[in-house]
C-alpha cells in the first residue's frame, strides 16, 4: 500500500532527475571546463606546459611557431595552466560539452601556433610579448616598451643597459 502510495506521488509530481541528455540542464556556476587558447596573448613561456600534472600539454617547434596543443581527454581540469599563466592566455571556461566516443580521444584538442616574429635590432626569429602581458607588467605602454617587446632578449639587454648608463628608463 505504502509503494503504491509513493508510486503515485511520483506519477503526478513527474520525474525529479535530470533530463539531460534528453533535455536542457544545468551549468553550475565556476565549473572548470573546456579550455581556451589564445596563441595572440601567449609569450611562450610555457609555464602551463611545466605545471601541468597530467601532461595534457604540449609545446613543439615549427616552421610556423610555437605550436600549442592541449588534450582535453587527458586534463584533469585543475585549473593550474590558467592561475600561472601570467597574459591569460590559457583559460578556462564552463564549457563541458566533451562527451567523446574513445576513438576521438586524440582530437579532443585545444589548438594554436604563437607566431614568430623578427627581432627588429638583429632579424633573429622570436616570439614577441603580448599586449596582454604588456598590460600586465606596466601600468600604460609607450613606444619603447612596445621595442623592446619586439626585440630578442641579447638585443633588450643590450638596449637596457644603455638606457640605464644613460639614466633613462622605459
Ligand atoms: S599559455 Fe600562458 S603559461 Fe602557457 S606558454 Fe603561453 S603565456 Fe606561458
Ligand atoms: S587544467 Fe590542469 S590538467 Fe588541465 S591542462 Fe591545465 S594544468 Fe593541465
Amino acid at each position: 500500500m505504502k509503494m503504491l502510495k509513493v508510486l503515485l506521488q511520483n506519477l503526478i509530481k513527474g520525474p525529479s532527475t535530470d533530463p539531460f541528455p534528453f533535455g536542457e540542464t544545468f551549468t553550475p556556476k565556476g565549473l572548470r571546463a573546456r579550455i581556451r587558447f589564445d596563441e595572440t596573448a601567449c609569450t611562450g613561456c610555457r609555464m602551463c606546459e611545466h605545471v601541468c600534472a597530467g601532461g595534457a600539454i604540449r609545446f613543439h617547434d615549427s616552421p610556423n611557431g610555437l605550436e600549442f596543443t592541449l588534450w582535453h581527454n587527458t586534463c584533469t581540469f585543475c585549473g593550474l595552466c590558467e592561475h600561472y599563466c601570467v597574459p591569460k592566455a590559457i583559460k578556462l571556461t564552463e564549457d563541458w560539452h566533451l562527451a567523446h566516443k574513445q576513438e576521438d580521444k586524440y582530437t579532443m584538442t585545444e589548438t594554436g601556433t604563437v607566431a614568430l616574429i623578427q627581432c627588429v635590432q638583429c632579424r633573429k626569429k622570436i616570439i614577441p610579448t603580448s599586449q596582454q602581458l604588456n598590460a600586465v607588467a606596466y601600468k600604460s605602454s609607450n613606444e619603447m616598451i612596445k621595442r623592446l617587446g619586439r626585440m630578442c632578449p641579447d638585443c633588450r639587454r643590450e638596449l637596457s643597459t644603455k638606457l640605464l648608463i644613460k639614466g633613462e628608463s622605459v
